[in-house]
C-alpha cells in the first residue's frame, strides 16, 4: 500500500471508531508520527493533505521542519530534556506533549517566559505506575494542578498517555478509560482547559476514542514499521 492510501485507511479507521462511539470525526485530531521517517517519506503524507506531524528527537525533528513546508504543525511527543527545552522551542514546535514533571513544566515555563511565547502542552500521565515509562502519577498531577496552572506561559491542553500495550482491546480501554476520568476529576468545572485526551496509537487508536481522546497519535499504520526501536 502507497504511504497515501495508508493514510486513507487510518482515517477510515478513525471515522468507524467516531461512528461507533457516537462522535464528530471533527473533534479527533490525527498526528502522523512521522520519527525515524526521511523528509521524502514525509512529503507524501503532507501531499495528502496532513498538516500535524509528530516528532520524539529535536535534532532530527529540525532538519525536516527546515526541510518542509511551513504550514505544518509540529508536535515534539518525546521524551524532553531539560538541555534541549529551549531549542525544541525555538525550532517552532506548535505542541509540547511529553510534560512529564512538575520540574520540567518549571522549566519549560521559564524559557518560554524568556522566548515570549505560550506554549501548548499535555501533562503526561504514567496512568500503569510503570517503571519504564515517564510521567506525572495521578496523585503527582492531583497536587502540583494550582501550581501548574499559575504557570503563565504555558497553555495545558489536557493530559498524554501511554497506556501499556495490551492484547485484549477491552483491557486497553479500561486504561483509556481511567486517564479520561482522571482528566474529567482534574479539569472539574474551573474552566482551567485541561479538556484534550492525547491518547491512542496504531493498534488501539480505536478504543481511545471510545474513551474520548481527542488526539491520536499514529506512526506505524501511516509509515509502516519502523527498523529501530524509540
Ligand atoms: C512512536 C510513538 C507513537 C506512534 O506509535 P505507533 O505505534 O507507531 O503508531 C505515538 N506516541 C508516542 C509518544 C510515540 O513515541
Amino acid at each position: 500500500m502507497s504511504p497515501g492510501a495508508r493514510l486513507g485507511a487510518v482515517r477510515d479507521r478513525v471515522a468507524r471508531a467516531c461512528e461507533a462511539a457516537g462522535r464528530d470525526p471533527e473533534e479527533v485530531k490525527l498526528l502522523a508520527v512521522s520519527k525515524t521517517v526521511e523528509t521524502s517519506g514525509v512529503r507524501p503524507i503532507y501531499e495528502a493533505g496532513q498538516r500535524a506531524f509528530g516528532e520524539s528527537r529535536q535534532q532530527e525533528a529540525e532538519e525536516k521542519i527546515r526541510a518542509l513546508p511551513d504550514d505544518i504543525e509540529w508536535h515534539f511527543i518525546g521524551t524532553l530534556q531539560r538541555n534541549k527545552v529551549r531549542k525544541v522551542l525555538e525550532a517552532g514546535f506548535a505542541v509540547i506533549h511529553s510534560i512529564d514533571s512538575l520540574k520540567l513544566a518549571r522549566h519549560v515555563d521559564r524559557i518560554a517566559g524568556e522566548l515570549g511565547i505560550r506554549p501548548m502542552v499535555f501533562l503526561e500521565v504514567n496512568i500503569a505506575d510503570e517503571d519504564s515509562k515517564g510521567g506525572f502519577s495521578p496523585d503527582a498531577l492531583r497536587s502540583g494542578r494550582s501550581e501548574i496552572l499559575a504557570l503563565e506561559n504555558l497553555q495545558v491542553a489536557g493530559l498524554m498517555a501511554i497506556p501499556p500495550e495490551e492484547e485484549l482491546p477491552e483491557r486497553a480501554r479500561a486504561w483509556f478509560r481511567r486517564v479520561r476520568e482522571l482528566r474529567d476529576e482534574l479539569a472539574g468545572d474551573s474552566g482551567s482547559g485541561w479538556s484534550e485526551l492525547s491518547m491512542g496509537m496504531s493498534g488501539d487508536f480505536e478504543m481511545a476514542i471510545l474513551e474520548g481522546s481527542t488526539l491520536i497519535r499514529v506512526g506505524t499504520a501511516i509509515f509502516g514499521a519502523r527498523s529501530d526501536p524509540t
